[in-house]
């Protein structure tokens, strides 16, 4: 903003996400220069203007640097952020959300070379089951309707991003499929998640923040997961991702 002043988005424990003035803050000497930067996570003291917060002073705590040495890990992380900020509202505390936003940078930054997906991934799946879309991936949503199947789960399954539930393959292609063969099975949007990405994504809302990211999956997972839940939050939240829009553009460029 102007010559020299930057304006932050901050997402704070108290007060949810903000909009904060850092006032000279491109400037070279500027003394909020390492508090300023995209991830940076620290304690701030602002003054409220009109407008906008003023940053008064500031200590930073986590820089993250391990997610700028490399463009993945990067692009991920700032699809994080943007999931965030898309989900907090301006003024309302949401811990929660914070907390979770730093374990998914601090994972990120770990992030094995062409898994750098998973970890947000996984931020993004818990951040919507925990506020309001948690998606129902223990049965067949045909489950109680058609009891004269058996709903077998260990095989794959549909899940559908436009309502967080899953159809067992039996039901799915008795759904789906035109009586005459496979061709022209549109699912619905549907997308296939074999039993280890079903399990993958149920672990990763189920347990205890502290272990949701400590988990790994293969290749063939890992690209059901993206798919799975990147569409669950555009679906969700009917917003566009600018830093997702670039990560499809720019996938498997630079693994
Ligand atoms: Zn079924």
């Amino acid at each position: 903003m102007g010559d020299k002043d930057k304006r932050l988005v901050l997402l704070t424990a108290e007060l949810g996400k903000i909009s904060v003035l850092a006032k000279g803050a491109l400037g070279a000497k500027s003394r909020f220069k390492a508090i300023s930067g995209s991830f940076s996570y620290g304690e701030y003291v602002l003054s409220k203007g009109n407008t906008f917060y003023y940053i008064k002073e500031g200590t930073l705590l986590e820089s993250f640097y391990g997610l700028r040495t490399n463009l993945n890990r990067l692009s991920y992380a700032a699809y994080m952020c943007e999931a965030a900020e898309t989900f907090s509202l301006e003024g309302q505390e949401n811990r929660e959300l914070l907390r979770l936003l730093l374990r998914g940078l601090q994972a990120e930054e770990k992030a094995e070379k062409g898994m750098e997906s998973v970890a947000a991934d996984v931020m993004v799946f818990r951040m919507l089951a925990e506020n309001g879309f948690y998606p129902e991936l223990g049965v067949c949503r045909q489950e109680g309707y058609r009891d004269d199947k058996k709903h077998d789960l260990s095989k794959p399954v549909l899940f559908f991003p436009g309502n967080g539930n899953i159809l067992c393959a039996e039901c799915a292609n008795a759904s789906f499929l035109n009586p005459t063969g496979n061709e022209n099975a549109s699912y619905q949007g549907g997308v296939w998640l074999s039993s280890g990405a079903r399990a993958a994504l149920s672990y990763c809302i189920s347990q205890p923040l502290s272990k949701a990211f400590s988990f790994k999956v293969n290749e063939e997972v890992r690209v059901q997961i993206h798919e799975a839940v990147s569409r669950y939050l555009q679906f969700q939240t009917d917003h566009v991702y600018k830093s997702l829009t670039f990560l499809n553009r720019i996938d498997g460029s630079f693994t």
